[in-house]
């Protein structure tokens, strides 16, 4: 198999970090999705790869011969209880490319059997979640939120034994890397500082090189992630993303969004939404998901302490704890600005000063409230704000059952957009068509992902996966021919609808 131009500096410079471990082989090997335009992104060629080796490779039975499999180790709290060792159960790093802009790029596999990380498990995947993550992945990618992202998926030929016999898939994905917070504490648990360093100088390198040599290294790295963070979760808030399982091993240091396990898109705004079979306690709930990552990154910052004071300096701890304790307590007020900014965008407010905030912040709020009380479709009541912004309020009155409360909204906000023109805010057509930049249209709605996996795993149909993938891809555009991919699922459908984790 020729070479992807694999680098593999995770292999090479952290040794006694991963084990090295070849894949499964695959029995009849079939490629069901090969993502084009992330081949081109990564300098592979699309139709080379789609060979009739194409299967094999995705599969996991031939690997490009610069390839070097690792399986990572990493901790992790799960659901708040800590496990010292979790580490890739069923993924495998194959080495590093560097992109067309010149990024440096993971390439793993997910599903390609056993490693010394597996426990109980067997390593597999189904074809079903692998495909699932393919269309989450690309629609956050469409929507502009940084996340790890699908270049293939094959079907093994191999029958995976969940609940029932389901048939197995391996997924290969793309990642800015692998680094979790998990990573950290699994070296941090142990107390085995050589490592520590080794990996805040190797992540430092990949995610924050200005950072190299500067003194407070540890303490700009936390920062960096926390900034990250308070970004990307800003984001998943603003479209009704729920993670589902926010563990501190599914927190990418590179502020992607990575596992997609049970996620899900919410229909109805409920800042309590949960869809995880397996959150019964509502931890990971859509409104929980800032303070969650709060909760991780004080986890993340613990591992860092050892490298910031020495532990027979009882002063030097206690500044650094200080310190650390700063930025931690800093995050909320970082999420709420990052949150404030987006939502600005998604009301139609582009000339807000920060003497704007509070009544801007109270103009969102309130919105929310209105979408809470009468349980309205989150994504269609920001897109038809837009409609609004060009008198047309039709569509999105419709939507409520009970209007006035609407409308008295509505004066407070056509009030501030008036302003926000005043102050050089753009004119009422442009608003509306930068608002519909800001909120899509199409989302990878629950029902229509279950059909399409349905069809492919029980029909071996991917026609409507492959329909809803290119809905899914362009999530702010107006073609009447998406209509069916905007509607709601039946409110019975969704109030039943529960994620798997889909091990
Ligand atoms: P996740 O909840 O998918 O992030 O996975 C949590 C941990 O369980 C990780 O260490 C995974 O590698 C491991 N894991 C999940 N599914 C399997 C499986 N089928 N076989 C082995 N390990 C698994
Ligand atoms: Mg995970």
């Amino acid at each position: 198999m020729p070479s992807f131009g694999f680098d593999n500096t995770y292999a090479r410079e952290l040794p006694g970090f991963y084990a090295a471990v070849q894949p499964a082989s695959a029995p009849a090997p079939r490629l069901l999705f090969l993502n084009e335009p992330l081949a081109l992104e990564l300098g592979l060629d699309p139709a080379a790869l789609r060979e009739a080796d194409g299967a094999d490779l995705f599969a996991g039975n031939v690997l490009p011969d610069d390839a070097q499999p690792i399986a990572q180790a990493y901790a992790g709290h799960q659901f708040g209880g800590f496990s010292p060792q979790l580490g890739d159960g069923r993924a495998l790093l194959l080495g590093e490319v560097i992109d067309r802009t010149g990024q440096r790029r993971d390439i793993a596999f997910k599903g390609s059997g056993r490693t010394p990380f597996s426990r109980g498990g067997d390593g597999k995947a189904a074809i079903g979640p692998m495909l699932r993550e393919v269309l989450i992945g690309e629609a956050m990618h469409a929507l502009g939120i940084p996340t790890t992202r699908a270049l293939a998926v094959a079907a093994t030929g191999d029958m995976v034994y969940r609940e029932i016999p389901l048939p197995g898939a391996v997924l290969t994905r793309v990642a800015a890397s692998h680094l979790r917070v998990g990573t950290f504490q699994f070296f941090a648990s142990r107390g085995q500082l050589d490592q520590l360093r080794r990996l805040a100088d190797y992540t430092i390198a990949r995610h924050d090189p200005e950072l190299a040599g500067a003194s407070q290294r540890e303490l700009g790295l936390l920062r960096a992630v926390a900034r990250r963070q308070a970004s990307l979760i800003a984001q998943w808030m603003n479209v009704g993303f729920i993670h589902g399982v926010m563990n501190t091993d599914n927190m990418a240091l590179s502020g992607e969004t990575i596992d997609y396990g049970p996620c899900a898109f919410m229909e109805a705004y409920d800042p309590g939404a949960v869809f995880s079979s397996i959150d019964h306690g509502g931890r990971y709930a859509y409104a929980n998901q800032p303070l969650i990552a709060r909760w991780n990154l004080a986890r993340f910052a613990e591992t860092l302490l050892p490298l910031m004071a020495p532990a027979d300096d009882e002063a030097a701890i206690q500044q650094a704890v200080g310190a650390v304790m700063e930025v931690i307590d800093a995050f909320p007020s970082m999420h709420a600005v990052a949150l404030l900014r987006g939502q600005r965008l998604k009301l139609g407010l582009f000339a807000a000063t920060p003497t704007d905030d509070t009544v801007d912040a109270a103009l969102a709020e309130d919105w929310l409230g209105l979408l809470h009380a009468q349980a309205i479709d989150f994504t269609l009541a920001w897109r038809l704000l837009a409609d609004a912004a060009v008198g047309d309020g039709a569509k999105l009155q419709a939507l409520f059952a009970d209007t006035a409360p609407l409308q008295a909204w509505l004066a407070r906000w056509r009030e501030r957009c008036a302003r926000d023109e005043a102050a050089g805010g753009p004119r009422p057509t442009e608003r509306a068509s930068r608002m519909r930049q800001a909120s899509p249209w199409i989302i990878p709605r629950n029902h229509r992902v279950e059909e399409a996996l349905n069809a492919a795993m029980h029909e071996g149909d991917l026609v409507p996966f492959e329909r809803l993938l290119a809905a899914v891809r362009r999530p702010f555009d107006d073609d009447p021919s998406l209509a069916p991919f905007a509607e709601p699922a039946p409110p019975e459908v969704t109030a039943g609808f529960r994620t798997f984790c889909g091990t």
